[in-house]
Formats: C-alpha cells, structure tokens, sequence
C-alpha cells in the first residue's frame, strides 16, 4: 500500500514554525468547497485505510525529528484526515514521542461523532471549516456529502469546544456572492457564537470591509480572538478574480489560511 502524505516545514503566522503533516486522507474530502483546488472527488464520510499507518508513522517521525525544534506540528492540509482509519493511532504515536504541541486540521463533520472526537484528545488545537450559517450558504459554498447536516455539526462541534481539554478554532472564508452579504454574515455569526470557538480565522475580502463596525461577530463571546488572515494566505491562487466566485471554481483559493 502506498504512502500518501507530504511533509514540509515553514512557518505559519498563526501556529509558528511548524512542521506540516498533509495528505493522509489520500485525496478524500468530507466537502466540496467551491473554491477548492486540491480534491475532485465527490465528498464523502467513509473512512478508509488509505495509507499504512507504520509506512507514515516512519515517514513522518523521520521529518520531524529532523526537523528539530518547532512550534506545532500540523496534522491535516487539504483534504479531511479523520477520513483515514490510521488517523487516531497515528496521533498519538505523534504525542507519545514528540513534545511540540500538535494541531488538526479538519473541515469538521466527520467530529460528530463520538469516537472521533475522542481521539482527537491527542492534540492542543484543532481547526475546522464554517462557511455559512444557514444550510443553503453553507451547501452552496462547502457542498458537504449529502449526510452532513448543519445543525448536527454546530451542535457537535459546540459539544466538542466544552470538552476538549484544548483550543477549537474556526476559519470562515467570504465568497463574493456566496456567504459576503450582511444578512449571510450575520448567520455566519450567530452560528460561530454556537459553537463558543477559542480563536476565529477570517480570510477573503476582509471582515472589516465587509462589516465595518462588526455587528456580524456581536454575538461572540467577550475576549475571542478574531484575527484576518493575511492577504498572501488569501489570494485566489489559479486564475480568476474576485468576482468570478459566483461561477464556481474559477477561483481557487488554498484550503487552510493558517
Ligand atoms: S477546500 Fe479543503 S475542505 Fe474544502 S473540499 Fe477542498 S480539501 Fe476539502
């Protein structure tokens, strides 16, 4: 069986120096998000052993250690990795032998459920995906598989930001003519205040221009960190412009602006 995975090390503006983990899922993705350029396949919730977990524990730990000392490592990168059936094991052999605090990646359905979430103890941050607040935004922009309903995942992942022992970030990205209209923006708010997020990753048009005075975020709780991403993390990557996300994928922007 084949090794899917990359590792890279570089530094992030939100996690530090950080060695990137990515490409476990083997190309497989919960969503289907209107602006993605890495999966083509349809979106799905069956997790497969798409990888051997001891061929990429070695690749891996080979990486890291070479790496020295570095601020996070980084689990995830396009694609969802809780689709990987190795993805627990493999996290905790990562706790077990490295100290630097890791950080998941993950669009988020799949951490509905309980096994899931359980195993996701390993790590100090996980980040999932919140592009609409109601479920006609959130379909249009994310397309998850057809099982995935909005109210269950806010529910689950309010559930999970109370009880995980670490940080539940969100990252929300504005899709012109998608999810940028004040009354989209505001869902988008109401839904994050659900979830009771730890930190809140914006990325797009900036939230200050689409929202001047942050009436869409007035429901979060008092001291969360929303912070922009920057611009380079944000910039359509392939072609296109801004105005071309109505379109469908002429836009292609990375998945993960952290
Ligand atoms: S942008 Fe990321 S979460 Fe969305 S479909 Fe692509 S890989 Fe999946």
């Amino acid at each position: 069986m084949e090794v899917n995975l990359s590792v890279t090390v570089r530094d992030s503006w939100s996690l530090g120096r950080v060695v990137a983990i990515e490409g476990l899922s083997g190309g497989r993705c919960s969503y289907h998000c209107v602006y993605c350029g890495e999966v083509e396949t349809a979106p799905t919730t069956k997790r497969r052993l798409v990888t051997p977990v001891a061929g990429a524990l070695r690749v891996a730990e080979e990486a890291v250690e070479s790496a020295g000392s570095v601020d996070h490592l980084v689990v995830g990168g396009p694609g969802d990795p809780l689709l990987w059936t190795g993805f627990h094991s493999f996290l905790r052999r990562l706790r077990f032998r490295f100290n630097s605090p890791i950080a998941v990646l993950t669009p988020g359905p799949l951490v509905s459920r309980s096994s899931i979430r359980a195993g996701l103890d390993s790590a100090e941050v996980v980040i999932v995906k919140l592009d609409g607040g109601s479920t006609g935004t959130y379909r249009a922009v994310a397309s998850p598989h057809q099982g995935v309903r909005l109210t269950r995942l806010l529910e689950s992942l309010a559930g999970f930001a109370r009880t995980f022992t670490g940080e539940l970030w969100v990252q929300t990205v504005a899709v012109p003519g998608l999810n940028d209209g004040p009354g989209d923006r505001m869902k988008i708010g109401r839904a994050l205040a659900v979830i009771a997020p730890g930190r809140l990753i914006h990325g797009g048009p900036p939230a200050t221009e689409l929202d001047a005075s942050a009436t869409a975020w007035r429901h979060l709780a008092t001291g969360i960190a929303v912070e922009e991403a920057p611009a380079a993390a944000t910039a359509p990557r392939i072609g296109g412009s801004e105005g071309d996300d109505r379109s469908g994928r002429s836009v292609i922007r990375p998945c993960w602006l952290v």
